[in-house]
């Protein structure tokens, strides 16, 4: 069998639906973006601020020949309506916590790569990794930039996670279809216009502290403009996704484990009396857990307050008097106020 039809089935075997290989430089298409985005107070908090360490393959492994661009596909059933008192979870947390699982099947693919390829160094990259995993998939050709600032990989669309390994070996380079996919024209905005918050402003372009995404997972208290338009949402946004016409065509993912533990969206009543110990129990294996319950706790809040559901004041008053967190509290009081008023 060639060498790349060799790596392809070992790369497949191992739990990856999708691949792409480059050689280790710099990802300077990525540098640029970042630095503008630093320019216009648009960087991420959550990441690293150093620039060039973030766009370097070398940084995280000196030894690096090769990246090898990886991607999982985790669309699996469609979210029917929140019902009342339920809030919404992004799709990306409705399994098993995909750092896990990607961790989990990168290491039976060192294993293959040793074995086969005379792997002897490598770095795994997922996502708490500083190196841009967006940018790698860009670069190595595994999928092109979406509007909503997301990488499409077909034929799964955006709903993919993204990892990455580097090794210490050339392997052998998968053909690009396109010359340089940054470069791809973008046909579509209508994400941009789906977005509520104003985050995604322009096609490429997102104000971070403005998603979602971001604010539910944000320490602290959210902001009051955003709070209204959080709207039904618990953990994470799909919104700009599930605009996107080529993601409503994407194909199913074969992996049970992002199949919903505990539905597509959650009872926020019984959430809000949660010890630590039932929430890690109740939702530890799923990476909404990695911030802790108070987080959810006061993202229930939030959404209660928004569906203005008297039925929630009793659960809302407890939360206001007992609750040890004064985020969580203040953000019981909001929610009570918005719905007695
Ligand atoms: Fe806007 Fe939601 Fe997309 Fe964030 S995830 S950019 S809030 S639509």
């Amino acid at each position: 069998m060639p060498p790349l039809e060799f790596l392809s089935k070992g790369i497949y075997e191992a739990g990856f639906d999708a691949f792409a290989v480059m050689p280790a430089a710099p990802l300077e298409y990525m540098r640029a973006i970042l630095r503008q985005a630093q320019r216009e107070n648009r960087y991420p908090d959550f990441t690293d601020p150093d620039i060039n360490k973030r766009t370097e393959p070398r940084a995280l492994l000196n030894s690096a020949l090769s990246v090898i661009s990886l991607a999982v596909a985790y669309r699996t059933v469609e979210p029917g309506p929140t019902p009342p008192l339920h809030g919404s979870v992004s799709r990306s947390a409705w399994g098993i916590d995909y750092h896990r699982i990607l961790n989990r099947r990168l290491d039976h693919l060192i294993v293959f790569l040793q074995k086969h390829f005379q792997v002897t160094e490598w770095a795994k990259a997922v996502d708490t990794s500083f190196l841009v995993d967006r940018a790698l998939a860009v670069q190595a050709g595994l999928g092109y930039p979406g509007a909503n600032c997301a990488v499409y990989v077909p034929p799964y669309g955006s709903w993919v996670f993204l990892g990455a390994l580097l090794v210490n070996v050339e392997l052998p380079r998968t053909e690009k279809k396109t010359e340089n996919n940054w470069l791809q024209p973008i046909h579509c905005e209508g994400c941009v216009r789906a977005c509520p918050t104003g985050a995604l402003y322009a096609p490429g372009k997102i104000r971070p502290r403005r998603c979602i995404s971001y604010l539910t997972q944000m320490s602290g208290e959210i902001p009051l403009e955003f709070r209204e338009k959080i709207g039904t949402k618990l953990w994470g946004c799909d919104i700009c996704q599930e605009a996107s016409p080529v993601n409503k065509r994407a194909q199913l993912s074969r992996h049970k484990e992002f199949l919903p533990l505990s539905g597509t969206s959650l009872p926020l009543l019984p959430l809000l009396k949660m010890t630590n110990r039932q929430f890690k129990k109740e939702y530890g294996l799923t990476s909404m857990a990695w911030r802790g319950k108070n987080i959810l706790q006061r993202n229930a809040c939030i959404v209660l307050g928004n569906q203005g559901n008297p039925e929630a004041i009793p659960a809302l008053k407890q939360t206001v008097e007992n609750h040890p967190s004064p985020v969580v509290r203040e953000a019981a009081a909001w929610a009570l106020e918005r719905i007695i008023l």
